[in-house]
């Protein structure tokens, strides 16, 4: 697989293979001029990253077309199924922007007709029941190099057939006692096409039909009808099912019955990241997360606590493309993406993570200065906001140094910074925990002269600090995160993906100081801190406790590089 990175794929994929076919599928007017696509989820676990490629393909291309896209869950399999699931993925397709209207579908809406469809086949002798057993099934069906082996009941009559395959209906036999199978092709080199099951039974609750059915169609036997039943014209999915297509080709063209075309494309892979439902699963009951919406989840419902925008991860989408073999895209372009996303929509704020006290001791006790702040330099229709100064402020203890390494050009004792839209300070004083030795307050003198960040004398200030008035700051809970993985590839050498957590993955700083400005901030809504990167009010968050993720970094690290010199 080849790694894509961000500086090669920052132009929009217009046009792919699949429009391509789409293209000339229009030209012959091969379905009537029609573009009808679906997005065909199993509810069995939340919807994540690598299911956003695939929404926004489906209904991206409908829409572009002037076609539809329809929202279908496959439940086919009960056990595994639940109504929470269901519910999620229709809230994540809805946030992400898209809209199935009146077209949400259940593959379990169509158990009657895929029935029928069985029975069809049977009578065709296309279909029998089969009575060896799950083990047997799996010894029969032989390997990659050994063609497989024909099952004694392989020849039973059609009527015999009919007769058991009714019955495993009406409830009379116990599970795995028998399946009903395609008669195909036990010899042949795709082992989808040796005798696949259609039918097993299955003694479980559904979450839709609930009892009334005790047998269930297998995924294969579903899905290609599914799509026919529903008029798909283009069936997209991804690779792993391209040596599906003989038999849902064959299933449809035993039906007799409208043929979609199936068109396969490669799935999103992620660097840091693993997108498998199953796995996801293990992280959520095993608690290495706090749940599927944890912001370090790659789940739509986690980037959407995390401070994801719907806009760029559909722009992400658009970059990536789609193409027809595998690779890994850098985690890094969806974080670009999401930068230049929230650059252009979050009100900037001052917050201080890690509060270092400073007095300015030349500054009239109990005085309050209301400073002019500009909301986003992006976008002057956001308008500016009052910031309050007074005589005690909170800084970031990593923009003052002791002993200041060459190019640390922010505070040090004797060492003059510009405040953010308010004075410039000089640093007087120092005072340090007697027992530790740990900076614990600063004395600063303030020149009146630079109010609102400017001098008269235009004498050069290489720094810009950002800071809160220490009586006027709220109080906040931080959680910053990091790679929920220390691999870019977790399954590296087919290692235990939980091998590679990295144990740093979530820091919960507390308290931080944020200015007053956001006292009731909404869940969800998000901001940039200034020098900090982007944050959003998680839904822990109240009135009297403001909690806000770190959602992303901001790009430019520059005060990371400066202190390590
Ligand atoms: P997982 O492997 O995470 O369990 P899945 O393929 O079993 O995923 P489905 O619910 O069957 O999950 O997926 C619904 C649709 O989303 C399918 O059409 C599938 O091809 C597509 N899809 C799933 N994962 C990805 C991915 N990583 N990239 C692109 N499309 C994906
Ligand atoms: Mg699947």
């Amino acid at each position: 697989m080849e790694t894509t990175d961000v500086k090669s794929t920052t132009t929009s994929a217009l046009s792919n293979f699949i429009r391509d076919i789409i293209n000339e599928d229009l030209k012959t007017n091969k379905y009537g001029g029609r573009v009808q696509t679906r997005f065909p989820p199993e509810p069995n676990g939340y919807l994540h990253i690598g299911h956003a490629k695939s929404i926004c393909l489906n209904f991206g291309l409908a829409a572009d077309y002037g076609g539809r896209c329809n929202l279908r869950f496959d439940d086919t399999n009960p056990s595994k199924e639940e109504l929470e699931y269901v519910e999620s993925i229709k809230e994540d397709v809805r946030w992400l922007g898209f809209d199935w209207a009146d077209r949400l579908f259940y593959a379990s809406d169509y158990f009657e007709q895929l029935y029928e469809y069985a029975l069809k086949l049977i009578k065709k002798g296309n279909a029998y029941v089969d009575s060896l057993s799950a083990d047997q099934i799996r010894e029969y069906r032989g390997t990659l190099t050994e063609p497989g082996q024909e099952s004694p009941y392989r020849h039973r009559s059609i009527e015999e057939n009919l007769d058991l395959f009714q019955h495993m209906r009406a409830g009379e036999f116990e599970n795995g006692a028998h399946v009903l199978r395609a008669k195909v092709d036990m010899a042949s080199g795709n082992l989808n096409m040796r005798d696949p099951v259609m039918y097993r039974i299955l003694k479980a609750t559904h979450h839709r039909t609930g009892d009334q059915w005790c047998i269930y169609p297998m995924y294969d036997f579903a899905h290609g009808q599914s799509d026919s039943i529903e008029g798909i014209t283009h069936s997209i999915c991804t690779l792993e099912f391209e040596d599906h297509r003989p038999l849902y080709d064959w299933y449809i063209d035993q039906l007799e019955i409208y043929h979609p075309r199936q068109i396969e494309f490669a799935r999103l892979n992620l660097t840091y990241t693993i997108l498998s439902k199953r796995k996801l699963i293990e992280l959520v009951n095993g608690g290495y997360v706090s749940g599927w919406n944890d912001p370090r989840m790659p789940t739509i419902s986690g980037l959407r606590r995390r401070g994801y925008t719907p806009e760029a991860i559909r722009n992400f989408c658009d970059r990536i493309g789609v193409a027809k073999n595998d690779s890994i895209i850098d985690v890094a372009l969806l974080e670009f993406c999401l930068r230049e996303d929230l650059n252009k929509r979050a009100l900037r704020t001052m917050a201080v993570l890690h509060p270092l006290k400073v007095i300015i001791d030349n500054y009239p006790e109990g005085q309050v200065e209301e400073m002019e702040a500009i909301n986003n330099p992006e976008d002057p229709s956001m308008g500016t906001r009052q910031v309050p100064f007074s005589r005690v402020l909170y800084i970031e203890q990593d923009d003052f140094r002791e002993d200041p390494p060459k190019k640390f050009y922010r505070l040090a004792l004797g060492r003059e910074v510009r405040l953010r839209y308010a004075y410039y300070i000089t640093c007087v004083g120092v005072v340090k925990d007697e027992q530790t030795g740990e900076v614990i307050e600063l004395h600063c003198t303030y020149d009146p002269e630079t109010r609102g960040g400017g001098s008269a004398d235009g004498r050069k200030i290489k720094a810009t600090l950002h800071w809160v008035s220490a009586v006027h700051a709220l109080p906040a809970e931080v959680r910053l995160y990091d790679y929920l993985f220390n691999k870019a590839n977790p399954c590296e050498n087919g290692a235990d993906y939980k091998t590679n957590l990295n144990p740093n993955s979530l820091e919960v700083l507390r308290p931080c100081w944020v200015e007053p400005n956001l006292e009731g901030a909404a869940p969800g809504s998000r901001y940039q801190f200034e020098r900090q990167g982007y944050f959003c009010v998680d839904p822990d968050s109240s009135v009297d406790s403001l909690v806000f993720n770190r959602t992303v970094s901001l790009r430019d690290s520059w005060a990371k590089i400066e202190t390590k010199g």
